[in-house]
C-alpha cells in the first residue's frame, strides 16, 4: 500500500505548511514547489538548495509522480494518446486512466499555439451521456489531485514539450470530483506552479448547477466550458440524463452570472449528431437560447463510438449549421478532429470493452 505523501497532491499554500509541520521553516516549502513545478525535478534528489538531510528524509517518506505509463499511441496527425496506470485506491483498485497531447499550430482564435494538454478528472464517468464513450464501463474512481497534475509533467517529459494549454475535457466530470480537481486547477495556475492563465485553461462541465454555482465563488482561475449539445429540453434529456435534474433555463441563468462576474464568454459545446440535434430547427432554438449570453459555440464533430447509436452529419449540414448560427451574429467555431485513428477524440477515451451500454437511446 503507498503511504508516501504525495507531492503533487499540494498547492503552494498546502506546502509550506506541509514541510512547516515537518520543522523546516517557509521558504523551504516555496523552494521545493518551485523545484515540482519550474524546474520539473523528478526526483527529491535534484533539489540541490534543500538541505541534504532534508533530501534524504523526503525520498523515505515523500514521493513524486503517481502515474506509470501503461502505453502510448501517435496519430498520423500528431495527437499522441497516453495510457497511465494508477496506483491502487484504498480498496485495492487499479485503473488506467488516458491524457492526450494535441498539436496545434493555431487555436481557435487563429493566434499562434504550441501543444494543448487533454486532462482526465476520473477513471470512468458516472453521468452516462447516451454518445459518450467514457460513461459505458462501470465508474471506476475520481483521481487525486496528484494523479490530475501528473499527467501534463508525465506527457512534457516523454514528448519532451511543453503545453500552454490544457482542456480538462478527457474522462470523467471533473465537477464531480471537485475538491481534487479544484486544487490542480490552482497548481496549474500558480505563478509558481505552471504558471498558466486563467485563459489557458479550460474546465468543461456536463453542467451541475449546484457545482458550477461553487466553483463561480470559489473562483477556479479557469475558463468555463459546458456541455450543451442540445437547447431543446427533450432532446437533451435523451442525450444527457443530467438534463433531468438540472435544466436548461437554470443553467443559463448560471451561465449568466459567470460571465457577469468573471467578465469572460463562457464556451458552449456542441457535438452534431446526425439527424438528432443538426437541423436548421436546432440551430434555431441553440441561436434564441444564447440571446443575451456572453459565449462563444464550438461544433463538434460526433466521434463515432462503436456500439452507439449515432453518427456524425455530412460535411454539407455540419457547414449549414454554422452558418446559420454565424448569421445570426454568433461567435462559433468547428472544432478540428484530431486523432480520431487511434480513438484519442473527443468522447472516445475509456473504450476497452465492446460491450452494449446498458441505455437505450
Ligand atoms: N465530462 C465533461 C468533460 C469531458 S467530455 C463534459 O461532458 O463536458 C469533453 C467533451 O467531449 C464534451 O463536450 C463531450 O460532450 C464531448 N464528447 C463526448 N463524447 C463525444 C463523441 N463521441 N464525439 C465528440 N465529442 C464527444
Ligand atoms: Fe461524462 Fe462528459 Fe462523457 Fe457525459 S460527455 S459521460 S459528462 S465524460
Amino acid at each position: 500500500m503507498e503511504t508516501a505523501v504525495q507531492f503533487y497532491d499540494y498547492t503552494r499554500p498546502e506546502l509550506v505548511r506541509l514541510l512547516g509541520d515537518w520543522g523546516q521553516p517557509r521558504h523551504v516549502g516555496a523552494q521545493a514547489f518551485r523545484w515540482l513545478y519550474q524546474k520539473r525535478a523528478k526526483s527529491f534528489g535534484e533539489m540541490t538548495d534543500l538541505s541534504k538531510e532534508l533530501r534524504q528524509e523526503l525520498e523515505g517518506k515523500a514521493s513524486l509522480s503517481p502515474l506509470k505509463l501503461h502505453s502510448r499511441q501517435a496519430s498520423r496527425d500528431g495527437t499522441v494518446k497516453y495510457l497511465w496506470q494508477l496506483p491502487a485506491d484504498v480498496k485495492g483498485q487499479a485503473a488506467l486512466v488516458e491524457s492526450v497531447l494535441i498539436p496545434m499550430a493555431r487555436d481557435e482564435e487563429g493566434e499562434p499555439s504550441r501543444h494543448t494538454a487533454c486532462l482526465s478528472t476520473q477513471a470512468g464517468c458516472r453521468m452516462k451521456c447516451s454518445f459518450c464513450a467514457t460513461g459505458i464501463p462501470k465508474f471506476q474512481r475520481n483521481l487525486t489531485t496528484a494523479e490530475i497534475v501528473a499527467q501534463i509533467l508525465g506527457m512534457e517529459q516523454d514528448s519532451g514539450t511543453s503545453f500552454n494549454n490544457v482542456v480538462v475535457m478527457g474522462m470523467g466530470e471533473p465537477m464531480d470530483n471537485y475538491g481534487n480537481t479544484e486544487k490542480a486547477m490552482r497548481i496549474l495556475h500558480d505563478p509558481e506552479g505552471l504558471n498558466l492563465g486563467r485563459r489557458r485553461v479550460t474546465v468543461s462541465t456536463s453542467g451541475l448547477l449546484e457545482h458550477i454555482e461553487r466553483f463561480i465563488k470559489d473562483d477556479w482561475p479557469v475558463s468555463l466550458a459546458v456541455s450543451l449539445h442540445s437547447a431543446d429540453p427533450e432532446i437533451r434529456s435523451r442525450l444527457m440524463p443530467i438534463n433531468r435534474s438540472n435544466p436548461l433555463d437554470k443553467l443559463r441563468k448560471l451561465m449568466r452570472k459567470y460571465t457577469f462576474v468573471r467578465r469572460l464568454p463562457v464556451t458552449l459545446e456542441y457535438i452534431l449528431l446526425k439527424d438528432v440535434n443538426d437541423r436548421p430547427e436546432d440551430a434555431e432554438k441553440l441561436a434564441a437560447y444564447c440571446k443575451d449570453l456572453l459565449c462563444k459555440v464550438n461544433l463538434i464533430r460526433y466521434n463515432p463510438v462503436p456500439t452507439l447509436p449515432f453518427d456524425s452529419p455530412g460535411e454539407e449540414a455540419v457547414l449549414a449549421f454554422r452558418d446559420l448560427l454565424k448569421a445570426k451574429g454568433m461567435r462559433v467555431f468547428l472544432r478540428e478532429r484530431k486523432g480520431v485513428d487511434i480513438a484519442a477524440a473527443c468522447g472516445q477515451l475509456g473504450f476497452e470493452n465492446t460491450s452494449k451500454p446498458n441505455y437505450e437511446f
